[in-house]
């Protein structure tokens, strides 16, 4: 199998958008999709991990798929998803070293040397 970096995506993801939906959507269109994406990616997680269970086949989906449609509509803005992803990770790396570790609330992290 090819692998496939951040940018290749989302040249792929681009080539679809010019070549089978004709043109990008609206950004207010695509927030709206977005948001509609975030929707099925919970009702995932909550049926895989959560209380509930799905009622019938037809409502198990995949997680995989579901984050996937996530990512290709976060392509219209311009944004340099491998750059924004290792500036985003750098930074939260810096800003949370030690504030997971501090939070009460997880008492069952492993303790730092
Ligand atoms: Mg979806």
């Amino acid at each position: 199998m090819t692998e496939v970096t951040l940018r290749h995506a989302q040249e792929a993801v681009d080539e679809y958008v010019r070549t089978v939906v004709v043109r990008y959507f609206t950004e207010l269109s695509n927030l709206a999709q977005l948001v509609e994406e975030i929707r099925e990616v919970a009702r995932v997680m909550n049926r895989t991990y959560g209380d509930q269970s799905a009622r019938n086949s037809a409502e198990q989906h995949d997680l995989a798929d579901e984050l996937a449609d996530v990512l290709a509509i976060a392509n219209q803005t311009g944004t340099d998803h491998t750059a924004a992803f290792l500036a985003n990770l750098e930074t939260k790396t810096i800003r949370d070293r030690n504030r997971h570790y501090n939070n009460p609330k997880l008492t069952d992290l492993p303790q730092r040397d």
